[in-house]
């Protein structure tokens, strides 16, 4: 249920807020531009209707929330989140370029990817340091050392880093190596740990399982959500199809239709979609004019030497290329690189 607000007095909002806690729901207080709504979520059944809470003074309306993601719905809030990591503005009228390789995999590539990046335009410097393998023979990340090894080059060229957590136990040392903390495609139901990144004041990009629907996919953020972590940012990555022409089917449609059922910013993962690095280009270009929020690029000095997903990696003229090709349709989008 959402409980509009008449005032937006702070005691006012307590003593609704107070209301809502004795009934058995939590509340989460949404500061909107024109109202302030709280919007309660917890289990219905054999409690007292919130309902009887429209009867209070300084409560305008009670309404249910239609969809089954309640903190990530439009219902509960109108306007666009916005997710600030440093001075990076998710969600606002930055279009956000996150590039970078698959993997950490030496000093020297990671500080030559986040120097050229950099330089390129690109905001956040993307590198895992854990990895989702299909086969546990293949290259699983430098772990530890890949997390140093990413922070360091953050650091030394001035940009934010993102890099994935694929375990529960992870979860605290990727935090503090990473000012944004990924949640693979292929963990997005994986409960444990949404609640763990739920619990954490960092932002989290959540990429959306090659085999769901965008409704588990926002439930899924929801789960992020419910444990307090509004900080949550989409990540569409292609689904599987029965086209075997490309590694997954980029889902386009996925875009307009996070911005018309969630506030939350959505990115779109190319790289991953695709498989293969000449679709990048092209799939970056749709993209931008499909209203996302930005885009997350595979990078590598020397792709045909990567130890992982070298085939959809761009080479660095490539990626120049990409963001000159970009520009004039985000600035025709009145929106900034
Ligand atoms: C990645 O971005 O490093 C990755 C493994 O992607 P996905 O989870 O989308 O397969
Ligand atoms: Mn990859």
């Amino acid at each position: 249920m959402i409980i509009v607000m008449a005032s937006r007095k702070l005691e006012d909002i307590q003593h609704v807020v107070d209301k809502v806690k004795e009934l058995g729901y939590i509340p989460h207080v949404i500061e909107g531009v024109e109202k302030t709504v709280i919007a309660c979520v917890g289990e219905e059944r054999g409690k007292e209707s919130l309902v009887a809470l429209q009867a209070l003074p300084h409560v305008e309306k009670v309404l249910p929330i239609l969809k089954p993601f309640k903190l990530a719905s439009r219902e509960v809030k109108q306007e666009k989140t916005v997710v600030k990591v440093g001075s990076v503005a998710i969600g606002s009228d930055l279009f956000c370029v996150i590039a970078g390789p698959c993997a950490v995999e030496s000093r020297e590539q990671i500080m030559q990817t986040a120097e050229f990046v950099k330089g390129s335009g690109a905001h956040i410097l993307r590198g895992g340091a854990y990895k989702p393998r299909t086969s546990p023979y293949s290259f699983q990340g430098l772990e530890i050392k890949g997390l140093e090894l990413l922070k360091e080059a953050g650091e030394k060229y001035g940009i934010p880093v993102i890099t994935e957590a694929v375990t529960v136990e992870q979860v605290p040392v990727v935090a503090d190596y990473a000012d944004i903390i990924q949640i693979g495609a292929r963990n997005m139901q994986n409960f444990g740990l949404l609640r763990a990144v739920g619990k954490l004041n960092k932002p989290v990009l959540l990429k959306r399982g090659m085999m769901s629907t965008i409704n588990e996919w926002l439930m899924s953020a929801e789960y992020i959500m419910s444990g307090g972590n509004q900080n949550v940012i989409l990540c569409e990555r292609g689904i599987r199809t029965f086209e075997p022409e490309t590694r997954n089917t980029l889902d386009i449609q996925a875009v307009p239709i996070i911005n018309k059922y969630s506030h939350l910013p959505v990115v779109v993962d190319p790289s991953h979609a695709s498989g293969v690095w000449d679709l990048v280009i092209p799939m970056s270009r749709a993209v931008v004019a499909s209203g996302a929020d930005g885009i997350m690029v595979e990078v590598h000095p020397n792709p045909e030497e990567a130890l992982s997903d070298g085939a959809q990696s761009l080479k660095f003229s490539k990626f120049e290329l990409l963001m000159r090709e970009i520009k004039p349709i985000v600035e025709v989008l009145g929106r900034r690189l």
